[in-house]
């Protein structure tokens, strides 16, 4: 099992609303408006973080909720923001929203808010004027943002295992990691790519077995493209022999240059040679292997002997792997970044837009659209009289009003802003 895509329901914290409050002080006998402000409301926000690479922890936690605003009170006091809610996701996490890319994380530390709170209601010390002295007018809290959004995740294996047939890819796999590849004791067992999670101290690896890639994918058998692309990512190559090999030297040989022949760059790649199965072997027999094997390596290549079945020097690998993976990472961080070839759409931008349209339907209501408009609408208090007034206020100055005219709306006609419905 491994996921790559997961569905989650984020809600960015609502509004506080806004405070309708008059002071009320000892010998004033009518004292002004004093109604706090109400808080923004936590946004969801996204990290890329360099110790994430999958997106396993998503699918466990569906829903992220950032925490609300609070509202406002007597006395000028403005109620506290709720707190931002931080999720980390790995770079190369893509997010979708109705099908549309709305924010791509190509660097390590990158963020993007993908849910806005809402802005705090004003409370009514913020609708004193020479007119209206008394202003029991306050804003609701804008609605926190709510949307599921759709997670990508390319995958980017940090470890290819290579070997030939019956090297021991498979069981490996199957020991570090929650993947449970099929095990044989026949060549081509293994012809779906195997991934797996392998944790290791405080992080974790993701490791792809690459069956096939010997049996013959160099020459364009086998294995589909797509996966062959995802090999090619891979930081670091974990080359598997099986001790049992009479010439452990040109086993490791005959692999490197089908590699080669395969990818230039594949082959390129630093590797961690390691021989299998060494359980039920004397410790003599293992190290004359290991001698044998250490003549044909590069100099400074660490050769290791494990055994997965009985889980001999399997952590000494991983933590080898770990620290490869980890150089390999810095290295990634620091090139510039590729420009995403599907444009993103900044939410920011749209939430902005102070464009407007009206429109009517058939039978006579009018409606009154845009991003801008609508967060006002959102923030009116439709119950009070002088919310109400208010966002007509704000509709006659942007024009609005106008052109519903011009459209002839007529009194007893209906208002459509927002989903609300107000009388014209
Ligand atoms: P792959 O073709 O490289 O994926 O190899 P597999 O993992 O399928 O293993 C091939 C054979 O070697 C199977 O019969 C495994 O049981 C056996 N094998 C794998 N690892 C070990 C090990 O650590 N010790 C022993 N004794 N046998 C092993
Ligand atoms: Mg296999």
């Amino acid at each position: 099992m491994f996921v790559d895509k997961v569905t989650v329901q984020v809600k960015a914290g609502d509004g506080g609303n806004g405070a309708v409050s008059f002071r009320h002080e000892k010998f004033v006998e009518k004292g002004g408006p004093d109604g706090g402000d109400g808080g923004t409301g936590g946004s969801v926000i996204f990290v890329a973080d360099p110790n994430q690479n999958t997106l396993v922890q998503l699918r466990y936690k569906q829903e992220l909720v950032a925490k609300p605003g609070v509202a406002g009170f007597h006395r000028k006091q403005h109620g506290r923001a709720g707190e931002d809610l931080l999720v980390k996701v790995p770079v190369g996490t893509q997010v979708f929203h109705d099908g549309q890319l709305i924010a791509d994380f190509t660097t390590v530390g990158q963020q993007e808010i993908v849910a806005h709170g809402g802005d705090g209601g004003f409370g009514n010390a913020h609708f004193k004027s020479s007119v209206r002295q008394a202003p029991r007018v306050a804003e609701l809290g804008e609605k926190g943002e709510q949307k599921e959004l759709v997670l990508e995740l390319k995958l980017l294996a940090d470890v290819g295992l290579v070997g030939f047939p019956n090297a021991g890819k498979s069981t490996f796999l199957s020991v570090v990691s929650n993947a449970r590849p099929e095990i044989g004791d026949y060549p081509f067992t293994t012809l779906i790519p195997q991934l797996g999670v392998a944790d290791i101290d405080d992080t974790s690896l993701l490791i792809a077995d690459i069956p096939g890639l010997i049996e013959g994918a160099s020459q364009g058998k086998g294995l589909g493209d797509e996966f062959l692309r995802h090999v090619e990512r891979t930081q670091v190559l974990l080359h598997l022999i099986d001790i049992y090999e009479p010439d452990v030297a040109a086993a490791y040989k005959t692999i490197n240059s089908e590699l080669s022949q395969y990818s230039k760059e594949l082959s390129k790649r630093p590797q961690i040679v390691v021989l299998t199965k060494i359980d039920g072997l004397p410790q003599d027999g293992i190290d004359q292997q290991v001698a044998r094997l250490k003549s044909a390596v590069q100099k400074g290549t660490e050769v290791f002997a494990i055994s997965s079945q009985a889980h001999i020097g399997v952590k000494e690998v991983l933590r080898k792997a770990r620290i490869l993976v980890e150089t390999a990472r810095a290295k990634v961080a620091e090139v510039s970044v590729e420009e995403p070839d599907t444009p993103v759409i900044r939410l920011d931008a749209a939430a902005q837009d102070s464009s407007w349209q009206v429109t009517t339907t058939e039978a006579g209501e009018f409606i009154v659209s845009g991003a801008k408009i609508e967060r006002f609408a959102a923030r009116t208090n439709f119950e009070t009289e002088p919310g109400v007034r208010r966002l007509r206020d704000i509709m006659r100055r942007t024009g609005i009003m106008h052109e519903l005219e011009r459209q002839g709306i007529q009194p007893g006609n209906s208002i459509i802003i927002g989903g609300h419905r107000m009388p014209y």
